[in-house]
């Protein structure tokens, strides 16, 4: 079912609730990572262009006690959302009372304000992770209209997306610009996704993934497996890992899905082995049939990235989900560039990244504008590839 957008919300005149993700990396009190602040931009600067009075709001990091008020006050976001906008960004060091609702009383048209932490309502009975009904109902009593761009916690039911969406009256919630993305890619990808649908699936563990590779062993024509997860297919094949890291407990679970996979899946025929996982430590390439006992499989190697990229070649729709080696270290990264390569000279097919490490690895390789989506949100693209409904997306009024 197609969702409302902001587009689709008269927002003139209105006081809008606009649920934002800015959850961003912190240290000593200064943002280390600004990129979600920027993502909201579009929603924001549009809904204030319409005339909107927007109130906006977030979570940052989890609160546990009262040692979390300072540092992870909003008060520092606001102020930079505030530069970023170019206009006064007024900030409430609350979640709730008369201060915070006489300020929404004096907000005019085009002007925007910010409140506290979302999870400072956590302190006391976890309001806001659980959903608490007061609370989901009291904050949709502050506005008239509820945009939820936050697709990071999507996959959550908290008091902020779906306790006001469910309180603030129906056809009045929408997806802001960012969610909107999120759902036409990721979703357009899993559920009518243009074909040959290809999913590169990698990362450290199959238990991590599992919902996900039976998800796309229905939905995709191929899967391509690498990242530390293939040894464990490895080992149901019968082969020798080596040092590689393996699930045991999963072994059986990667046989059974090799068996019903009906040679979708295809398995790396090389790998780049070492005997210590370091970058310094000495390494060289071995074919997936011979890895010897005292090494461990840290990358793909060449002969695969060239398999890979030829399956790819074919794809209208690519899914990538889990990086192939250890990008994190130069000489264990090669598997992982090769494979954006391969992605980033695809002319006419849609390229999805969702995933946390995979999309931190395209960027930081250098990848970022060469896929036509790089999800925004780890667990939430993690869950929506694996079909499953998100509640906050889910609460999102239908068209
Ligand atoms: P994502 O966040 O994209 O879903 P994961 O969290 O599942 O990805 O996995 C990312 C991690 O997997 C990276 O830190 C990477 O170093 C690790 N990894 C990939 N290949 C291997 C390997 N062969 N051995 C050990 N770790 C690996
Ligand atoms: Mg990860």
């Amino acid at each position: 079912m197609a969702k409302k957008i902001v587009t689709d919300l008269h927002v003139n005149g209105k006081k809008v609730l606009m649920r934002v993700d800015f959850n961003v990396p912190m240290k000593d009190g200064k943002i280390t990572d600004e990129n979600r602040i920027i993502s909201a931009l579009p929603t924001i600067k549009h809904v204030l262009d319409k005339g909107g009075r927007v109130i906006a709001f977030s979570h940052l990091g989890k609160v546990k006690d009262s040692s979390d008020l300072e540092s992870k006050s909003m008060a520092p976001i606001a102020a930079r959302l505030s530069e970023l906008l170019g206009k006064p960004v007024t900030f409430i060091n609350a979640t709730r009372g008369t201060e915070l609702e006489a300020a929404v009383a004096n907000l005019k048209d085009g002007e925007i304000m910010m409140f506290q932490n979302t999870r400072f309502e956590d302190l006391e009975g976890k309001k806001e992770s659980k959903n608490d009904p007061e609370l989901g109902k009291y904050w949709a009593s502050l506005g008239d209209l509820f945009i939820n761009d936050a697709f990071g916690t999507a996959h959550r039911a908290h008091a902020s997306n779906v306790g006001i969406a469910s309180n603030i009256g129906e056809g009045n919630t929408a997806a802001g610009f960012l969610m909107e993305k999120e759902i036409k890619f990721i979703g357009g990808a899993v559920d009518a996704p243009e074909r040959p649908l290809i999913a590169i699936l990698g990362g450290a563990k199959v238990s991590d993934k599992i919902g996900v590779i039976e998800n796309l062993l229905v939905k995709a024509d191929k899967i391509l497996i690498g990242g530390a997860m293939m040894f464990t297919f490895f080992k149901a094949l019968g082969k020798n890992t080596g040092k590689s890291l393996v699930e045991e407990d999963k072994v059986e679970l990667a046989k059974s899905l090799l068996e019903k996979s009906n040679g979708k899946i295809i398995l790396p025929i090389d790998t780049v082995v070492s005997k210590e996982f370091s970058n310094d430590a000495p390494h060289s390439v071995v074919s997936v049939d011979s890895i010897p006992n005292d090494e461990m499989g840290l990358d793909i190697g060449p002969e695969t990235v060239a398999l890979f990229t030829k399956e790819l070649a074919s794809a209208k729709t690519v899914v990538w989900n889990g990086p192939m080696g250890v990008f994190e270290m130069a000489n264990y990264a090669k598997g992982t560039i090769g494979v954006c390569e391969a992605i980033a000279n695809l002319t006419n097919a849609t390229t999805i990244i969702g995933g946390g490490d995979s999309a931190a690895a395209a960027i930081s390789l250098g990848f970022a504008d060469k896929f036509s989506h790089i999800s925004t949100g780890g667990g939430a693209s993690l869950e929506y590839l694996e079909g499953k409904k998100l509640p906050g997306v889910e609460s999102i009024s239908n068209k």
